[in-house]
């Protein structure tokens, strides 16, 4: 268990003063996410623009620390992607958390979200951590699915 690390005081902030946990007024997609492992449940939105890229994500809910920081983290992640890298995002996210991608060079392209590498050791609180990435994931491939539906 490599607790320590992962408790970091990078991480901690994420938790005591999260950047994006507020309801999004014009949101264009929103899913829920829920992991009853843990009892994290998250709701999660984003407004797409014109040009087809994540202009703003944010997320509500309630959760343990690691589903709480990790969504904090995604969504700064997010802004400014289109679905598509999104989506590949969550793909290498998973990766990481399962413990079949290792490459450093690739882990780099999650910025702060691969503060969360360590929790690959932990496995109690890999569903926690991959919380708020499948969810988007799910809220994603609904969209390619659909067309442009718009949940609200
Ligand atoms: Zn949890």
């Amino acid at each position: 268990m490599e607790v320590a690390s992962l408790y970091s005081e990078q991480f901690m902030d994420h938790v005591a003063h999260p950047d994006y946990k507020y309801e999004l007024e014009d949101a264009t997609h929103v899913h829920d996410g829920v992991n009853p492992s843990c009892g994290d449940e998250l709701r999660l939105a984003i407004r797409l623009n014109d040009s087809g890229r994540i202009e703003e994500a944010s997320y509500t809910g309630h959760g343990c620390a690691v589903s709480m920081a990790s969504a904090d983290m995604m969504s700064d992640l997010m802004v400014g992607k289109t679905p598509q890298e999104a989506l590949a995002l969550c793909d290498l996210f998973k990766g990481m958390i399962t413990g079949s991608e290792k490459d450093e060079a690739r882990l780099a392209q999650l910025d702060e979200a691969a503060l969360l590498k360590d929790v690959s050791h932990m496995p109690a609180r890999v569903k926690c951590a991959e919380l708020a990435w499948r969810t988007l994931a799910e809220m994603l491939k609904d969209e390619g699915d659909s067309g442009a539906t718009t949940t609200e």
